[in-house]
């Protein structure tokens, strides 16, 4: 991590020394230019570029650290874009541009006047790797099986017996949380006496779970005493354990926001890129606005930083091209610009756009700025793309993922992996269990498909107790072992209810594109596939037909594998 840092700190220090080294040909570059204006005040377009590069100057040079050539080279836009572009060489106007021009190249011998404040490298979206739990439990055998548990949904888990030996673990290593019993061999209410001092040995605020066979209010009142966070009576209800073990440690996957720079200048846009990737963000940036929609299509920005001035267009036309996709209708663009008069501002944000950042812009300004407005995205739409039982993509969503998918997996020639769920005989656990206990069953496989599954892999919840999940450059043998170790993991876990504990298995079926490419038919081959698992017995992962033959001896390398199409 301090490495990392260390890393980013001297790649910003780069780009600042970078834009100093240039100072001086961009200076001469816009005398040079300026002379030429002189010599031919009436070339319309050479006018037009003196009048960009000083824009140029006056929106960079403040980032760098150069503020009174950043001020003067805004002065003195502020005074071009006042003038008719053909006074620029009357009489007393001259004068003025030139000894503007002879103040900045005074400036420029003196140097940076100030060092830009540095960012600190934030936490916040550092991912949490698999959370240490310890379990306190005088029943081994029931220990044993909680730290099972625990481990299929991707804790690191270790039990003991005795308050002796969870003390030493602790001392060795410290847990991210504690699973801890209420009355032990050693005597009635240890568990909660002995919490404070297994605190004090490890990380702060580490959160504690109490489990016991009691319900009485001297042993309720003693985990609260102790800092108990939750309380779970025995038998223990492992989902709802474990669901309350994730929101206790916090473990919601969360991508760094992604922020596409649209800006001509390539050093600036490394500047501000820079600086949102040191707060935790991924950047990409286009330099060429006509490149702009397939980077926006491979990258899928949260939010897009928008240039309004750059040669080939400006970035309200950039902006509305955006808007007529109609993927892009929400997602926000911010002007980025010099540009400081309001009524400018106001009429670029009447045409398309969301919100206006002036530049120069301190580092902590942006980086709030982009995620605040990157979070509000994220959650508007996670509202609308999403299932609300599972969390996980809904039926919609799913599908235009699969769209985009495909459609990315035909322009760079790989393969895509598809695969359908369901869930074996579960209309009986419902019968039996009731409703509310099917729902926790349909969760639990929802949050082993979160936890378990590659960071890139897309899941959804296609219906009822159908899930969907798209493995993108990935070979049917890679997702075949993933799912199948999915599915024995699944079938491991057992849910506790008044009639006792019970297990539930799912079925499913893959295919792959190539053969299939377009969508209908790679849901139809995945179904027929997964109808096949069914009829085959259930609890099972079956390849579909075309795609197990297209994978040349791919059917002898699954055992126990049937085919269908
Ligand atoms: P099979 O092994 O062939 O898939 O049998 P099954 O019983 O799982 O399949 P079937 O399609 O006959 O039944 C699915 C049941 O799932 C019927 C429906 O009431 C139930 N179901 C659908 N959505 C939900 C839900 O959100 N919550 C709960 N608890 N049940 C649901
Ligand atoms: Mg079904
Ligand atoms: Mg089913």
């Amino acid at each position: 991590m301090a490495g990392n840092h260390t890393a980013k700190a001297d790649r910003l220090h780069t780009l600042l020394e970078a834009f100093s080294a240039q100072l001086p040909d961009r200076l001469a570059g816009i005398r040079r230019i300026w002379k030429e204006v002189q010599e031919r005040p009436e070339d319309e377009l050479q006018c037009k570029e003196f009048y960009h590069q000083v824009h140029n100057l006056a929106g960079s040079a403040g980032t760098f650290g150069y503020h009174q050539i950043g001020l003067c080279a805004r002065r003195l836009e502020q005074f071009l874009l006042q003038q008719n572009e053909a006074a620029y060489c009357d009489a007393g106007n001259s004068e003025t541009i030139d000894s503007a021009l002879t103040q900045l190249e005074m400036l420029a011998i003196k140097g940076a006047d100030k060092a830009r404040e540095e960012m600190p490298a934030t936490d916040v979206q550092r991912a949490h790797d698999r959370p240490l739990v310890y379990v306190l439990e005088d029943d081994l055998l029931l220990a044993q099986e909680i730290a099972r548990q625990m481990e299929h949904f991707g804790y690191e888990a270790a039990a003991w017996p005795t308050a002796e030996e969870i003390i030493r673990a602790q001392e060795r290593r410290p847990a991210d949380v504690f699973i801890l019993d209420i009355d032990l061999t050693e005597g009635p209410l240890e568990g909660p006496r002995i919490a404070p001092q297994l605190q004090a040995l490890g990380k702060q605020n580490v959160p504690l779970i109490f489990i016991s066979v009691r319900d009485d209010w001297e042993a309720r009142l003693a985990t609260i005493q102790a800092g108990g966070c939750a309380y779970f009576s025995k038998p223990l209800d492992f989902t709802s354990l474990i669901e309350r073990l994730d929101q206790q440690v916090g473990r919601k996957k969360s991508e760094p926001y992604r922020v596409m720079i649209v800006d001509d200048s390539v050093l600036l846009a490394s500047y501000y890129g820079s600086v949102l990737q040191n707060a935790g963000m991924s950047v990409d940036i286009v330099n060429d606005p006509s490149r702009l929609l397939d980077t926006m299509a491979d990258f899928s920005p949260d939010i897009v930083i928008m240039d309004l001035h750059m040669p080939q267009c400006s970035g309200i036309e950039a902006a509305q091209v955006i808007r007529q996709h109609p993927a892009y209708q929400s997602l926000p663009i911010v002007y980025f610009s010099t540009e400081s008069a309001l009524e400018k501002q106001l009429n670029a944000l009447r045409v398309c756009g969301d919100d206006f950042l002036q530049k120069p812009i301190s580092d902590a300004h942006l980086v709030a700025a982009i995620s605040f407005r990157a979070k509000r995205f994220r959650d508007l739409n996670t509202l609308m793309t999403s299932d609300s039982l599972t969390g996980l993509l809904n039926h919609i969503s799913l599908k235009l993922a699969l769209e985009r998918e495909l459609a990315l997996t035909q322009r760079r020639g790989g393969s895509l992996t598809f695969a359908m769920l369901d869930i074996d005989y579960f209309k009986s656990v419902n019968d039996h269990h009731g409703h509310p206990v099917g729902d926790r069953v349909i969760k639990s496989l929802a949050r082993l498909l979160t936890q378990r599954l590659r960071k890139s892999d897309i899941a959804g919840r296609y219906g009822g107790e159908e899930f969907a999940v798209i493995f993108p450059d990935t070979g049917l043998k890679a997702a075949y072992d993933l799912l199948d170790d999915l599915r024995e993991i699944f079938s491991e876990i057992t849910y506790t209810h008044q009639a006792g504990e019970f297990s539930v298995s799912f079925s499913a079926g893959i295919t792959s594109a190539p053969p299939y490419l377009d969508m209908d038919s790679v849901i139809r081959s995945a179904d027929n596939a997964l109808y096949e698992a069914k009829r085959g017995g259930r609890n099972r992962v079956v390849l579909s037909n075309i795609s197990a033959a297209a994978v040349n001896d791919g059917v002898k390398r699954f055992p126990g594998t049937s085919k269908s199409d």
